[in-house]
Formats: structure tokens, C-alpha cells, sequence
């Protein structure tokens, strides 16, 4: 899955997705894109066969203006942007790929407050909060990715058995937060072996049983909204 985060690269994603039949990719603004937002180039992409998702699309305060007005400004407009995509999920019936960054409290109140659990979706790099564990019930799943694997994770590897078994994902993240021990190097779909092997091990239940399960919650999750028969 090669989710969206601006639409200046969406045009590679789409090749790749017409080049391999199990590759997808999602359509959506980042946080750090939201003055591109447009929904009519959304529509646009959205009805391609394979557009199985809708995102990145959530809210970042990690990186906000240090002027006070504008970062009242930002805040707003990122709120403006989420809500959106989230109304735009809705409509066309497709899950969400949310990016949370620093912004726990906000991003689950938009979430139940705009019924996002009509479509559900991931919060992917699951950062760990507590706060977003009832997330569960609303249809959310949580995508865990090389954090897992490094040694300063602790809060992710506590947390990790108090989510349910069935909301588990596994994601990349590429090229970002390769697992160790490839720590530093280009992230690869391949590595998301090291995080199976990491969750096996936390939650002793066998890796090719932590494989079949994080792999079933994905069809069930991007299949149940799509329309596609590729199981
Ligand atoms: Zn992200």
C-alpha cells in the first residue's frame, strides 16, 4: 500500500500500482501539505480501480510555526483538512490512513466526532498513546512499524498486548524508521520481516501466526470498503 501525501508524487504511485497487482495506493494531504488540498483532485484519483484508501491524512503539531497567530492558523487549518478528508472517506467508502504526530487528544476527538468509524481506517506509526486505544472500538487499527525493534521503545512495546489481537497491522513507513538491525539504511517492504519476528517474540504467539493474522486484518480492513476481490 503506498498511501498518498501530496498529489506531485501520487502519478508514481499510480504507475507502480497499474505495474503490480499487489501493490495499491491511497489518495490524501499530509499534514505538512494541507495548502494543497482540493478535493476535485481527489475525486480525480479516487475512482482509479486501484485508489483502496483515503490518506495520509491527519493532524502533526510536531512541526508548527513559532508565531502564536500562526500557529493558531495552522492548527485550524490542519482541523479544516482532516475533517474533510474524513467527510470525503465517508462518502466515497473507503478506510483512512491517519498520521498523528503529537496531536493525540485532537485527532481522536475529530475521529468519534465525525462517526470516521463508519469507514475505519489505521493509525499508522502508532505512536504509542494510550489515549487512542478505544480507537479499537471505532473500527480503528494500528499500524506498527520498525519503532517496534528499536531499543528505546519501550512505551510501544508496553502497549503493544492491550491492543486487540485483531486490530493489528504491520506497515513500513519506507523510507523511514527501518527496523533494526538496518537501523539508518533505506527502509524496504522486505524488512517488515523484523517486526513480525519483534511482535512474535512480545506477544509469543508463533511469526508465521503473527504473518497470516496482521495480513487477514489488512485484506479485512482495505477489502471490506473496496470492492475488490484480491484475496
Ligand atoms: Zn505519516
Amino acid at each position: 500500500m503506498i498511501p498518498g501525501a501530496d498529489f506531485n508524487d501520487l502519478p508514481k504511485a499510480i504507475k507502480l500500482a497499474e505495474q503490480y497487482d499487489e501493490v495499491y495506493f491511497a489518495v490524501g494531504i499530509h499534514p505538512y501539505d494541507i495548502d494543497m488540498y482540493d478535493e476535485s483532485i481527489m475525486e480525480k484519483y479516487v475512482n482509479h480501480p486501484k485508489c483502496i484508501a483515503i490518506g495520509e491524512c491527519g493532524l502533526d503539531y510536531f512541526r508548527l510555526p513559532e508565531d502564536e497567530d500562526e500557529k493558531i492558523a495552522n492548527i485550524k487549518k490542519q482541523k479544516e483538512v482532516f475533517i474533510s478528508q474524513i467527510k470525503f472517506a465517508k462518502k466515497v467508502k473507503k478506510p483512512l490512513i491517519i498520521h498523528i504526530r503529537d496531536a493525540s487528544n485532537d485527532s481522536k476527538q475529530i475521529l468519534i466526532d465525525y462517526d470516521a468509524k463508519e469507514v475505519g481506517g489505521v493509525l499508522h506509526c502508532f505512536n504509542a498513546s494510550p489515549h487512542l486505544l478505544c480507537l479499537a472500538e471505532h473500527n480503528f487499527y494500528f499500524g506498527i512499524g520498525g519503532v517496534l525493534t528499536f531499543k528505546n521503545a519501550k512505551k510501544l512495546v508496553e502497549i503493544l498486548p492491550k491492543i486487540p489481537k485483531e486490530k493489528l497491522l504491520i506497515e513500513t513507513d519506507a523510507p523511514y524508521l527501518t527496523p533494526h538491525p538496518h537501523r539508518g539504511e533505506r527502509n524496504d517492504p522486505y524488512y517488515t520481516v523484523f517486526v513480525s519476528q519483534k511482535m512474535s517474540e512480545l506477544l509469543n504467539i508463533s511469526d508465521s501466526e503473527i504473518q497470516d493474522l496482521t495480513t487477514n486484518n489488512a485484506k479485512k480492513l482495505f477489502k471490506e470498503f473496496s470492492n475488490l476481490s484480491w484475496i
